[in-house]
């Protein structure tokens, strides 16, 4: 359906795009996923000619799309795009925003374009807000009634450019739920997102972009179970955990909790996973400044998609001994971590290695 060959962008001397080689067939569900920066959002862009390709070939259903014959606004019709900032009509109201396209470029009657736009809506959960303006809307919301415009186009394929980035954690899976039952019913998808787990599930081939190119190409259980090149072994390791480093009393704290906060964010944990992760991790280090001269250790924090919990390791030097058992009883602290976490603590080689496990919720 689409062919892409040696595809390449820049801008200025800023080679964004190397040589991108590519063939989407009809009913695929593509996740890209890569380090930002690497031309994610400029290979869709592309895709649709929103930005122009310094040199290759883009193929849309055998039409060559840079053909300077080529009825581009025809073409671009045939895929829709969804963008992280929703990009809605502010001044129109959400029932409007799903006509004015098939009404100006399709040549559809007002009435037909109601009828198709009722029946979006109500396929994206949104049909009692058809009279509602935009700006009445939540996050979630906009994104929702911005696929259902795109499904007014007809579109052969939809592109999504981190349909759920913008949005507050809370409303994430309202999105990712309406994109999943687009895939269930066959719609040609790409998909540049954050949402590992979503990537996982929900797509039948994943592109992990890197260095301006394709740089793996494979089904999710590859690419995130079995990567077979370095760069994408050490993306999918990075997503999988949070690893942080003390070495001084002074640390910025600060830093580490927005660190946290955006590995958290990545696995939409609610508020109050991510509160008591914060808390996890404070605890044990208040608990360790008292009773360590020096301040050595590691911090790691693991989610675990197949037992549903998250692990925060700590592990420092041996004869530090166990922070929990060497606290007062009733150390505030202590309860804290017991309250909200089962705690496993052992010694290995030189180290000592407290663990604390606790359910997503
Ligand atoms: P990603 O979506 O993977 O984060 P982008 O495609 O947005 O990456 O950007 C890739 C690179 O191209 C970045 O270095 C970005 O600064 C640059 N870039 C993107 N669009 C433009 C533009 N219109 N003009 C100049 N540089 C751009
Ligand atoms: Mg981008």
């Amino acid at each position: 359906m689409i062919k892409v060959e040696h595809l390449e962008k820049k801008f200025g001397n800023l080679v964004v795009l190397k040589d991108i080689s590519i063939e989407i067939h009809k009913g695929e569900v593509i996740s890209i996923i890569g380090p930002s920066g690497t031309g994610k959002s400029t290979f869709l862009r592309c895709l649709n000619l929103l930005e122009h390709p310094t040199n290759g070939k883009i193929f849309i259903d055998e039409i060559d799309i840079l053909d300077k014959n080529t009825d581009v606004p025809k073409v671009r019709q045939k895929m829709g795009m969804v963008f992280q900032s929703f990009n809605l009509f502010n001044h129109l109201t959400v029932l409007e925003n799903l006509t004015i396209g098939p009404i100006k470029l399709l040549g559809k009657t007002k009435e037909s374009a109601e009828e198709k736009g009722m029946e979006l809506l109500k396929l994206v959960g949104l049909a009692e807000k058809a009279d509602s303006f935009v700006d009445e809307l939540s996050g979630g919301q906009k994104q929702r009634v911005a696929i259902a415009r795109c499904l007014s186009m007809d579109p052969e394929i939809i592109l999504f450019d981190e349909p759920t980035s913008a949005l507050d954690p809370t409303m994430v899976s309202e999105v990712l739920a309406v994109i999943r039952r687009l895939a269930r019913e066959g719609m040609t998808l790409a998909i540049v997102t954050h949402e590992m787990d979503f990537a996982r599930d929900v797509s039948n081939r994943v592109l992990y972009m890197d260095e301006g190119i394709i740089y793996e190409d494979g089904p999710p259980e590859q690419i995130f179970e079995n990567p077979q090149r370095e760069k994408t072994k050490a993306f999918i390791n990075r997503i999988r955990s949070f690893n942080y480093h003390i070495d001084s009393p002074d640390f910025d704290l600060y830093k580490m909790h927005a660190e946290i906060e955006q590995f958290c964010e990545k696995h939409a944990f609610s508020h109050k996973m991510i509160n008591d992760i914060l808390l996890l991790v404070e605890e044990p280090l208040v608990l360790y400044k008292a009773q360590s001269k020096e301040m050595n250790i590691d911090i790691r924090i693991s989610y675990s998609e197949k037992h549903n919990n998250v692990e925060i390791t700590f592990e420092y030097p041996k004869k530090v001994g166990n922070i929990l058992d060497n606290a007062e009883e009733d150390d505030i602290g202590v309860m804290i971590i017991n309250n909200k976490a089962e705690s496993h603590f052992e010694t290995i080689d030189d180290k000592n290695k407290l663990r604390l496990t606790l359910k997503k919720n």
